[in-house]
């Protein structure tokens, strides 16, 4: 299952993390939500395959530790997403689609 792209529509805003939204549900540890608006992670489908963090030309990702979480223990958090250039690298990299970019967000 990839990323919801009308996530801003079908869910709501529950938190914020380092400067950016948590779109909900969460119950921590077992589901943690979509981090990010204009770069959006889906946390309860990465994997930290980690090819994100590699390929972003301007370093958007970091990890964050989520010890218990069924997916992965760590997620690549969209902790830079102002400086998101819009290159689409980290969509077409992702082998499980947890992350959606767009611009107008
Ligand atoms: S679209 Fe490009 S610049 Fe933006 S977060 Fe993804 S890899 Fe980084």
């Amino acid at each position: 299952m990839a990323i919801d792209p009308q996530f801003t529509e079908n869910r709501e805003q529950v938190d914020t993390h380092k400067g950016h939204d948590v779109w909900g549900p969460v119950e921590e540890p077992e589901k943690l939500g979509i981090h990010g608006t204009h770069v959006a992670v889906d946390f309860d489908i990465c994997l930290a395959d980690g090819a994100c963090l590699e390929d972003c030309p301007v370093d958007v990702f970091e990890w964050v530790e989520t010890p218990g979480h069924p997916e992965s223990e760590k997620k690549a958090d969209p902790a830079n997403e102002t400086q998101c250039i819009d290159c689409m690298l980290c969509v077409d990299v992702c082998p499980v689609d947890a992350i959606d970019v767009d611009a107008s967000r």
